[in-house]
């Protein structure tokens, strides 16, 4: 798939606004205590959790790891893909140096996010600014656990826009 950088992006096909997921991947989709080299091996299980909240909240990713620096989006999504994610990459957020991570996500919203129709962070670090609120802290040592995304759809719901 080809990534465009248009405001459209947020919109579906019909129009419709979804949610998005801003992505670490660090702590979140491998676990310290179990990577062996360059980040890898990712975990099958929290990549699974991962997916059932792609389903249930019909909302699509946006990479806002570090990995951004290193891979092209077509290379995250082949190694996402090996274990077992199903959800759609749509993008990643901006690199801007010596902010925080909370900044770079509230940059690429304001760029590409008039179609978000609620957003949450998953990450095992917490500099997001003033949108902490929209973010579920992973455990570096554990990584995306069930309560994590259960937590992480509580927020896409809560603040879903109807309109
Ligand atoms: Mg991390």
């Amino acid at each position: 798939m080809k990534i465009n950088s248009t405001v459209t992006m947020t919109f579906d096909n019909e129009g419709s606004r979804y949610p998005v997921i801003f992505l670490d991947i660090d702590g979140v989709l491998n676990t310290f205590l179990k990577v062996v080299e360059l980040s890898l091996p990712l975990e099958r299980p929290c990549v699974a959790v991962l997916n059932q909240l792609i389903e249930k909240s019909g909302a699509k990713v946006v990479i806002s790891s570090s990995w951004r620096l290193y891979y092209d989006l077509e290379k995250i999504r082949e190694i996402l893909e090996e274990y077992g994610f199903v959800g759609e990459i749509i993008g990643k957020t901006p690199v801007l140096k010596g902010s925080e991570r909370g900044e770079e996500i509230k940059t690429w919203l304001q760029v590409h996010g008039e179609g978000a129709a609620s957003f949450v962070i998953l990450d095992d670090h917490a500099d997001m600014c003033d949108i902490r609120d929209h973010l579920v802290r992973t455990d570096a040592n554990e990584g995306f656990q069930k309560h994590h995304g259960l937590r992480a759809l509580e927020i896409l719901e809560r603040d879903e826009c109807h309109d």
